[in-house]
Parts: C-alpha cells; structure tokens; sequence
C-alpha cells in the first residue's frame, strides 16, 4: 500500500502514514504521536464527518457542481480505507489533482451521481481519492472513469507521495523505491499534459 508523506496535524510534523498505521512521530511526553488516516476505526474531524453526510445524501434537481453519492453511510468508511490502501494512482488534468482510483465492484455500478446543471441520477462504479487535501481532511467521492484522467502508477504498493514540502514547494512527489517518478505542480500544470515520469 502507499505511504503517505504529509504534515501531521496531530503533531505538527511530516509523518510517512501507512493508510491503515499510526503517525509514528514520538511527542515530547515520549508517548507516539498515533494520528490515523481519517475514517480509520471512527477517526476524522468535523469536516470529514461534514464530507461523509453529504457523499451519503441522496439528492435530485440541478447541480451546481458534479454531485455524487453511495446510499450506505457504512459503507463510506470502507470505501475510504480500501481506496487509500489500494487504489491505482491517476492524474486528473481537469480538477487539476492526483488521486488514487478504486473500482470496488469491476464495471458495476454501487453509487450515483447528478452532473452538474444536469437532473438525471446515473450510477457510477469508481471511488476518487484526492490527495490534494491535507491528510486530516482526506475523503473520497465517487465517479466514472473520465477522459481526463491518466493512470501514473497501476498499482501504489510500495510508492509514497509526498505533498509540497520543503524540498519542492510547490509540486506533489510521487517516489518508488526512493525515487522520483513523478512530480505535479498544480500551479503551473493546469489541463496540461502530465510531465513525464522522472527516473
Ligand atoms: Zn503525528
């Protein structure tokens, strides 16, 4: 599964998260700081839990924006971990992020989504996990497979993506085995062609 380099927002220090693991960073008590992934065993903040409500609301009528939902609240979590564990890692060059991308169910639909300015409910068969968020706030929705979407890695074992830091500011990492193999600054690649995996 992926490591996941951000800041912590427990300890206030960069963390290599395993998706289903503890921020190992040890605090001044010399207790371990133990922050998990959101939605690991009950975990998340406010607006995690804001984000699980309206991805678990059926809704109908127009939409601002692409809206999309799974009717079983108990499910969410599920889909969150599974995805964060095991998605294959994409580029959206439209929303300008990566992500990691699970179908849970092959090609069969298990959750629904209202286009934007559009009234039809269509069902859907993929889990989009943006990584673009800080950690604390990390939650899925759910889509099809678009045309604006580029597969970086088929399978994220053993890759760690790191968010903006010290040593790249403004790109997100993705490294495999210590190395590089991508990198995306979200400033200056919108809608463009992703670059090219760096060796
Ligand atoms: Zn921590």
């Amino acid at each position: 599964m992926p490591l996941f380099e951000y800041r912590c927002p427990s300890c206030g220090k960069t963390t290599l998260l395993d998706p289903l693991g503890e921020c190992a960073n040890v605090l001044k008590s010399g207790k371990k700081c133990g922050f998990q992934f959101p939605l690991v065993e009950g975990s998340g903040n406010s607006k995690i839990r804001e984000k699980v409500d309206k991805h678990t609301t059926p809704q109908s009528g127009l939409m601002d924006s692409d809206y999309s939902w799974v009717d079983d609240k108990a499910a969410y979590p599920l889909y969150q971990i599974d995805t964060a564990k095991s998605g294959s890692l994409h580029l959206d060059q439209k929303m300008n992020y990566l992500f990691l991308w699970q179908t849970p169910v092959g090609e069969n639909h298990f959750a629904k989504i209202i286009y934007a300015n559009d009234c039809v409910v269509s069902g859907v068969s993929g889990v989009v996990l943006p990584l673009n968020s800080k950690l604390q706030n990390m939650h899925i929705h759910f889509s099809n497979y678009e045309s604006h979407f580029v597969e970086i890695a088929p399978h994220s074992d053993d890759i760690i993506i790191q968010e903006p830091n010290t040593a790249h500011p403004s790109e997100y990492w993705v490294l495999s085995g210590q190395q590089p193999i991508f990198s995306w600054d979200p400033n200056t690649q919108l809608s463009g062609m992703p670059p090219s995996p760096q060796v």
